[in-house]
């Protein structure tokens, strides 16, 4: 079970997307172990590539990436500093009056960030919080203030907009650099870069960079193949009946490594060198049913995950999105990286 990870395709992806706001700075977010595939790997490589700004969810997260990077580089932490956090070498980007009072009490000289809410109501100060502290936060000299969009990745959805001009007006007048885009931000033209760009999914090289680079092959062994007559069923649930003599290799690997039991009986398909194999009956726990029959010769490994069939296709085949599926890969694969 080996996941191959192409670092020079991140690398591309995130030179592409810092080539698309050459105005600002770009970050790169490695939250969630970069997407699932490895954080110790991706971000010193973007680091070598020129990045010094990085983004985590949580203070653990950060401790963790904070050995694999110079002291140099900035991991910010987008939880902010909640209670009980070790915030030793990190950045909190801090949420509200609460964390930025805990903050300067507990960390007074520490480098921080603050992110306000322009609409996504999800984290951030409210304009009306911002305002009660937005002197004293200012006097201390966050590193950047920061906002979220909801909807970037619809460029029509009229919160891009709206969302643009409540963090103009809650930011004006500021002397702190600035950051709103994501990866869809990006996409969405020079109003939405300002001084620090944040792109996640996209270095990984899934929607919506629809010009991303592939990163993953992800290749899965076959342990046993066998002929199944007419009429004979497949797998769990006997959700897939043979019409004709097919053969069938089972393969080592299931939902819990990720993939995703909703693609079960969807059109999804394992490749040998670009020749499709239909995925038949369900996705189970450590193994997957695939119809190998036209094939003059069944290799050791076939691949879920190729060009053929990127990330984005099995989102689309189980019903969510890129994001879901990257971070839902298992920790039994083999990680190998080019
Ligand atoms: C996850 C996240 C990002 C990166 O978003 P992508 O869509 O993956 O590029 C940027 N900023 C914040 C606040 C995030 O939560």
């Amino acid at each position: 079970m080996t996941l191959h990870i192409d670092l020079h395709a991140i690398v591309a992806n995130w030179q592409a997307l810092s080539a698309k706001a050459p105005g600002a700075r770009a970050a790169a977010v490695v939250k969630a172990d970069a997407y699932g595939l490895g954080a110790a790997t991706v971000a010193p490589a973007l680091y070598q590539a020129g990045a010094r700004d990085f983004f985590v969810a949580l203070a653990i997260e950060g401790q963790a990436l904070r050995p694999h990077l110079p002291d140099d580089a900035r991991i910010n932490v987008l939880s902010g500093h909640m209670e009980g956090a070790d915030l030793t070498g990190l950045v909190p980007v801090l949420n509200s009056p609460e964390q930025f009072f805990r903050d300067r009490a507990m960390r007074p000289g520490k480098p921080f960030a603050i992110q306000l809410d322009t609409g996504m109501n999800r984290l951030g100060m409210e304009a009306a919080e911002w305002s009660v502290i937005r002197a004293e936060a200012l006097a201390a000299m966050p590193d950047f203030i920061m906002s979220h969009l909801a909807c970037a990745d619809e460029p029509d959805h009229p919160a891009n907009a709206m969302q643009l001009a409540a963090f103009h007006a809650m930011t004006k007048g500021c002397d702190v650099p600035r950051s709103l885009a994501a990866t869809g931000g990006i996409l969405l033209g020079p109003d939405y870069h300002f001084d620090l760009v944040r792109p996640g999914i996209g270095l990984y090289g899934a929607l919506p960079f629809a010009d991303a680079r592939p990163v993953l092959r992800l290749s899965l062994p076959v342990i046993q193949t066998r002929l199944v007559q007419p009429g004979e069923f497949v797998g769990y649930g006997a959700t897939w009946t043979a019409d004709a003599p097919r053969r069938i290799a089972t393969v080592a690997a299931g939902y819990a490594d990720g993939i995703l039991r909703s693609i079960s009986s969807k059109g999804a398909s394992l490749y040998a060198a670009g020749t499709a194999c239909p995925l038949v009956g369900r996705v189970s726990m450590d193994l997957m049913t695939v119809d190998v029959t036209d094939l003059a010769d069944v290799p050791p490994e076939l691949d879920l995950i190729c060009p053929a069939q990127p990330v984005d296709r099995l989102a689309e085949l189980a019903g969510t999105i890129g994001y879901e599926i990257l971070t839902s890969l298992g920790h039994r694969y083999h990680r190998t990286w080019r």
